[in-house]
């Protein structure tokens, strides 16, 4: 689903932030990329989910070659393919959830009132569906990030990042968020993570570490 090979991302004026990075996520894993702050993480998200190009090395998502890709054809990559979740939301202001979530559709052709009919959809699936006409500002920060991953999921994306998913929320909230990334998982959405949070990121599967830039080898246990 996701390749890297031999990526870094250089910013210039010696700031290297990817250092030779290469990993694979296969199709309908769930992974974290963990590590503390200013070690690659965000980089790294952003050159996966193609909003960024490498400065050396590649980049496959879903089966694509993304070096190849133009600027329009990789816009058109993460419209069909990713979708993202951030810590903070991003969701419209006193904008209805049914809103919120049927906007994730506005470029995708798709007409208006089945827009309405899949973002509804969507937002049964975060356990949101008798929250359809209520605004961000009427809603718990928890509840508030169920809708932003309704939105990224309405387009049906095959891989999901979700960027610090729980970094604005208390404990119960978090953990509520982590159960439904991990349904879509069971559903079959690839989902990546990055979080610096170690007992979230102890919750997964599997863990890439990026300690300054590149992958941190795994520990085999004793
Ligand atoms: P993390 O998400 O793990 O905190 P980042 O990927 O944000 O790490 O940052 C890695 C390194 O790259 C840091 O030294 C950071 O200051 C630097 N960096 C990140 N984005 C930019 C940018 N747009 N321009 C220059 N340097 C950047």
């Amino acid at each position: 689903m996701l390749e890297l090979a031999g990526v870094t991302r250089d910013y210039g004026s010696g700031v290297v932030a990817l250092r030779d990075v290469s990993l694979t996520v296969e199709r309908g894993e769930l992974v974290g990329i963990v590590g503390p702050s200013g070690s690659g993480k965000s980089t790294l998200l952003h050159v996966a989910g193609v909003l960024d190009r490498p400065t050396a090395g590649r980049v496959t998502v879903a089966g694509h070659d993304t070096a190849r890709l133009s600027d329009r054809q990789l816009s058109a990559l993460r419209a069909q393919h990713i979708g993202f979740v951030f810590q903070q939301f991003h969701l419209a202001p006193r904008v209805p959830a049914l809103d919120n979530v049927a906007d994730g559709l506005l470029y995708s052709g798709v007409r208006r009132a089945e827009r309405r009919e899949r973002a509804a959809q969507a937002l049964h699936r975060v356990d949101l569906g008798h929250r359809l006409g209520h605004a961000p500002h009427e809603m718990s920060g928890g509840e508030r990030q169920r809708v932003a991953i309704a939105r990224a999921i309405v387009s049906e994306p095959e891989i999901l990042y979700a960027d610090e998913p729980t970094g604005n929320l208390d404990s119960v909230a978090g953990d509520l968020v982590m159960g439904i990334l991990s349904q879509l998982r069971d559903a079959g959405t690839t989902v990546v993570i990055i979080t610096h949070d170690r007992e979230i990121a102890a919750m997964l599967p599997r863990q890439i570490t990026l300690r300054d830039g590149r992958i941190v080898p795994a520990q085999v246990p004793a």
